[in-house]
């Protein structure tokens, strides 16, 4: 048996966790009152939790271990792993998925917003055109319109990734509608689906800018 058993049960591409945990970290995260460095613990804690639950359909390997008493089978993972952080909130992601998946591969994305054509524009990217991972987690805390995961999805499909699964720590509902349209194939996780975006485009009642409050610049 080589696989994770029993096989899991086949996933819906929407997967909103609830879970006390996830709401504590989350209310604190949501309060503006919270400053950089405890943000981005719980940043860390909520995208461990997202992380649990996306990766529960990676297959195994089974290998013999030498314990101290005895002989036994374990089982360690047999996927290539490619975490793809959107730069620059997603970095704040990258630290615990590694801590659960320290084999994992990072290829950074850089999307940008064009704010005269509203398009996402891609200004760094790493990602070979062959040799693809078989799994690609697209790291970004905000799901927001749905533009820049939009675009780092369709980098992993260029690169032939067969299962491409979206963190995010909050999705808007119109975000979330827009991946779906565009990529039904796709898992979504998140620990919130907030109703809203603004005007500009920022999600409500959601955090604020995830990025400014990681990297401590948030101005005024
Ligand atoms: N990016 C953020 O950091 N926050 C939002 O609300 C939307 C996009």
């Amino acid at each position: 048996m080589t696989h994770h058993d029993p096989s899991p049960a086949p996933l819906t591409s929407v997967h909103h966790l609830r879970h006390p945990l996830i709401d504590h970290h989350l209310a604190l995260l949501r309060d503006r009152a919270t400053e950089p460095p405890e943000f981005r613990l719980l940043v860390q804690r909520l995208a461990m939790l997202l992380a649990y639950e996306a990766t529960q359909d990676l297959s195994l390997l089974p290998i013999e271990v030498h314990t101290p008493m005895t002989y036994t089978t374990g089982h360690v993972l047999r996927e290539r792993v490619g975490l793809v952080p959107i730069l620059r909130a997603g970095l704040g992601m990258v630290d615990p998925l590694l801590q659960l998946i320290p084999t994992a591969e990072v290829w950074h994305l850089g999307v940008y917003r064009d704010e005269s054509t509203a398009q996402p524009v891609e200004y760094y990217s790493k990602i070979p055109e062959t040799g693809p991972v078989d799994v690609g987690l697209v790291l970004d805390p905000m799901l927001a319109t749905g533009g820049s995961i939009n675009s780092a999805i369709a980098a992993l499909k260029s690169w032939n990734v067969p299962r491409i699964k979206v963190l995010s720590i909050i999705a808007s509902q119109p975000g979330v509608e827009a991946v779906q349209s565009r990529h039904p194939d796709v898992q979504i996780f998140a620990c919130a689906i907030d109703p809203e975006l603004d005007a500009r485009k920022y999600i409500v009642p959601g955090l604020g800018d995830a990025g400014d409050r990681i990297f401590n610049t948030r101005r005024g």
